[in-house]
């Protein structure tokens, strides 16, 4: 098994694999290409991982569709299937100070939020463990001379393909509803953020799994992710990332086998706080709105509007705010904000900020590099925005907000929607009529009242607009991984003599 031993200052030692995870065991790619696998905190290399071509994405996919035609789908119950998404689920648990610290030095989270991201993953499996059983179809009655039924089956083999922003989250949001629903799977991690997923590879075979139900692959997007998406052995293709990156898969499957696709894709959320809000509270849930996770969410708000009367004050105290947010080494138990993933993401966002500047919006708090080594950036507020500016359009994906005053309910329901994306929205108020009107007003695929980032395994969660399509999460999950079948049993005579 290729592996080698690391450290994290969390974690102390541990054996990191770095092969491609295939028929449960790690295995070297064919080409025996490796790419390297960067710490965003101090920018050096932390080791390097075997890099799938279209040759491993075939041989992944031959082991999924040769689980799916064998013991999984003729032998495998679903009371089995649940119970192995449970074991993994405790997996989770009993090993989360570990995953959580590969996490953090992988992708530069801070560890406390790495801990409730490996919590959600808990989360997650165990709840769909509990669905694997609950599939049920139904009997429908079009004559006395017929019997009907509609079963509810498994797509066959899933291609997934995952961002770096929850790397492991993702992965058990991905793995949970598709496996649940009797499907076999290839996951194509973010070349960005390998680590915890092969991690997380070790606990499948002790979770009960047989071989080739869950394939997991190390690649880059333009070879593995293409070659997934395009596979005429893949069935469906479920796809977490960028917008331009989404429009991509959706051709490679309308080009080839056209496979099944789901999107969930970017955003660029409104935050709207009106005059009769508690303005602790607002001020608390749009700080950690934008500024979770480094700003690296897809559901970041990151267009904030707040109502005149109030929109001094709010300004004053969320630039204080937003100043305390403790930035710096993600294994320190108190930091809230790591570094950017990487220096291309780092690039982005400081080019995002100079665009701003620019066009002549006000920096009110950060805008700056902290240090000169690892990825981190200043908690950003900018105010004085235009709707045109990119920086109010555009996504950023990182810790960069625009703040802009709003007079009615109508104009800040136009204002929301301003927007090719409908991911996410929240909006701030002790008026219940307002915070329902404004909720069922907003084109998004969730809105929060009061809150922001309050995601559930049990609720779901995708977009609308060109934020994508399908549901992870919740009961509707399940909907993306199963097909329809009719049976239709004719029990009379022949109809026709
Ligand atoms: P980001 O811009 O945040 O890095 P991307 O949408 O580029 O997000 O990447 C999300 C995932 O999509 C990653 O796993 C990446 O490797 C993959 N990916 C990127 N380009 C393609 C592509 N052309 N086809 C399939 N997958 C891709």
């Amino acid at each position: 098994m290729a592996s080698i031993t690391l450290k994290t200052p969390h974690s102390g030692d541990y054996e990191q694999p770095t092969g491609l995870f295939i028929n449960n065991e790690f295995v070297k790619a064919v080409d025996g290409k490796t790419f390297e696998v960067i710490n965003p905190t101090d920018e050096t290399v932390i080791c390097s991982v075997q890099e799938a071509s279209e040759k491993d994405v075939d041989l992944a996919v031959a082991a999924a569709r040769k689980a799916f035609q064998g013991e999984w789908r003729l032998k495998t119950t679903p009371e089995q299937r649940g119970k192995y998404l449970v074991n993994l689920a405790d997996l989770f648990e009993e090993n989360m100070d570990l995953l959580a610290a590969v996490e953090s030095l992988d992708n530069g989270k801070a560890i406390t939020m790495a801990k409730g991201d490996v919590g959600a993953c808990v989360g997650c499996l165990r709840y769909y463990g509990g669905w694997a059983d609950k599939i049920e179809g139904k009997v429908v009655d079009t004559s006395p001379d017929a019997f009907n039924y509609i079963r509810k089956e498994p797509i066959g083999v899933c291609g997934q393909i995952i961002p770096w922003n929850f790397p492991l989250l993702m992965w058990a949001w991905k793995i949970g509803p598709a496996v649940a629903t009797g499907n076999c799977v290839v996951i194509k991690t973010a070349e960005q953020t390998p680590l915890s997923a092969l991690v997380a590879c070790t606990l499948i075979k002790k979770a009960g799994f047989p071989p080739g139900v869950i394939n997991v692959i190390s690649g880059f997007g333009k070879i593995a992710g293409a070659a997934l998406s395009s596979h005429m052995d893949v069935d469906k293709v479920a796809f977490t990332g960028s917008t331009v990156v989404g429009r991509q898969i959706m051709k490679a499957a309308a080009g080839s086998n056209l496979k099944r696709v789901t999107l969930e894709l970017g955003g660029k959320s409104p935050n709207i706080v009106f005059a009769d809000a508690d303005i602790d509270n607002a001020i608390s849930w749009v700080n950690f709105g934008i500024y979770y996770n480094h700003g690296q969410c897809c559901c970041a708000g990151s267009r904030v509007y707040v109502q005149e009367g109030i929109y001094d004050k709010f300004i004053q105290r969320f630039k204080e705010r937003a100043a305390k947010n403790a930035v710096g080494d993600p294994f320190h138990e108190d930091t809230f904000q790591g570094p950017q993933v990487s220096q291309l993401q780092f690039d982005r966002i400081m080019g995002y900020i100079e665009e701003g500047k620019k066009a002549g919006a006000t920096v009110e708090v950060g805008g700056n590099r902290i240090g000169t080594k690892g990825f981190f950036i200043e908690p950003t507020i900018f105010s004085n925005v235009t709707e045109d500016m990119k920086i109010v359009q555009e996504e950023i994906f990182g810790p960069v907000c625009t703040v802009s005053k709003f007079k009615t309910k109508e104009e800040v329901i136009e204002l929301g929607n301003n927007t090719t994306y409908g991911l996410a929205a929240a909006v701030h108020t002790t008026n219940l009529n307002t915070a329902i009107e404004v909720a069922n007003s907003l084109k998004a695929g969730t809105v929060w009242v009061n809150s922001y980032n309050s995601l559930h395994w049990q609720l779901p969660f995708g977009g609308v607009k060109e934020s994508g399509h399908g549901r992870e999460l919740g009961e509707a999950a399940l909907d993306n991984y199963l097909q329809t079948k009719t049976v239709s049993i004719r029990l009379g005579d022949a109809l026709f003599g």
